[in-house]
């Protein structure tokens, strides 16, 4: 075989699974299909964003070899960073609050990224991660990925995770189901979906404590009342990735939820997922629920469990924050 038709770990991304989740599939009547992005190579959806976002750069001459990269993030987009980067050359400083993971946070130091771990502050703040990462680019002449308002993001998920879904699910599918981190996966793959058929129904999962649901459904971000551990979601203002986004119905997910199909997932199907693909999982069931039997549901299964392994899968955790783990599946359908 010619050796040039082997490509390296950047050429990799993407092209994931789509997984029917079987029980909720069978007690909705509708196929639930999770598209399996914790198989990419940093281990979630956000290495097509870095991606995305690099070659964007790099076709504008923003970022040169030996350059070095700088974000504010809550993990994924600074492991896919680190991984495309160290790929292409690029050396990767990432700003992240102490809130998240231990896992995350490991994991981008032994992938060899300069991590500073700061303060979990708002938007608003100066002291912000965001904000510090991007006054450390003006400061050091460093490339600023700024994956919230670059549109470079949800450009990587309109020509890649929107064209996989829609050639997977031979264009049948009648929903799209996603959280809003940075919103670029919701708006690239939902403006993709709707250019292809404007019916395909795009939903907003979110979780308690974000903005989004208020957002979408009473045109404000004043209501975000409530707390969630799910980390890489919840946002609470309008970033440029969401700029012209309607959709067609936005739900509020609690972590319970969450947790219930997270576990039952692991227990009865062998997938291992993060709680945002919980957060996701629900806001497809509720859809499905809503719209009755027949329905081809896509929602994204972001990152893996093993990055939360000693919070959501510790047994001491789920106790002091009073999540229980055991519930039936069904308490979802029923609301709880
Ligand atoms: N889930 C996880 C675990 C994430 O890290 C992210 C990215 N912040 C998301 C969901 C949301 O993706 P997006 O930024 O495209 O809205």
């Amino acid at each position: 075989m010619n050796p040039r038709h082997y490509q390296g770990i950047e050429n990799h991304i993407g092209k994931t699974p789509l997984i029917r989740l079987r029980r909720l599939s069978d007690l909705t009547g509708c196929e639930i299909l999770g598209k399996a992005e914790f198989m990419n190579p940093g281990g979630s959806v956000k290495d097509r964003a870095a991606l995305g976002i690099i070659l964007d750069a790099e076709s504008e001459g923003r970022l040169r070899p030996g350059d070095t990269i700088v974000e504010g993030t809550a993990g994924n987009t600074g492991i896919g960073l680190t991984v495309v980067g160290h790929a292409k050359g690029y050396r990767t400083v990432i700003v992240i609050p102490e809130t998240q993971s231990p896992e995350k946070i490991s994991l981008l130091r032994t992938l060899g990224a300069n991590v500073l771990t700061v303060p979990e502050r708002p938007y608003s703040d100066p002291e912000n991660y965001n904000r510090i990462a991007q006054r450390l680019a003006a400061e050091k002449g460093w490339f600023w990925a700024n994956q919230f308002d670059n549109t470079a993001n949800r450009h990587a998920h309109f020509s890649s995770t929107g064209p996989e879904i829609w050639d997977q699910t031979a264009g049948e599918l009648t929903a799209f189901v996603s959280a809003v981190g940075t919103g670029g996966t919701l708006a690239g793959t939902g403006l993709y979906l709707k250019e292809r058929r404007k019916e395909i129904a795009l939903i907003c999962a979110d979780p308690y404590g974000a903005a989004m649901w208020s957002w979408f459904t009473q045109g404000h971000t004043d209501i975000k009342d409530g707390e969630s551990y799910a980390e890489g979601i919840g946002q609470t203002r309008v970033t440029k990735n969401l700029d012209g986004v309607v959709v067609d119905r936005a739900y509020r997910v609690t972590d319970q939820s969450a947790v219930t199909i997270v576990y039952q997932l692991l227990r009865d199907e062998g997938l291992f997922l993060g709680l945002s693909s919980g957060i996701n999982i629900a806001g497809a069931v509720r859809y499905a629920q809503e719209s009755g039997p027949g329905q081809t549901i896509v929602t994204i299964l972001c990152d893996s469990g093993l990055k939360y392994q000693s919070k959501l899968f510790a047994r001491q955790w789920l106790e002091e924050h009073h999540f229980y783990w055991d519930r039936p599946v069904e308490s979802v359908l029923e609301g709880s």
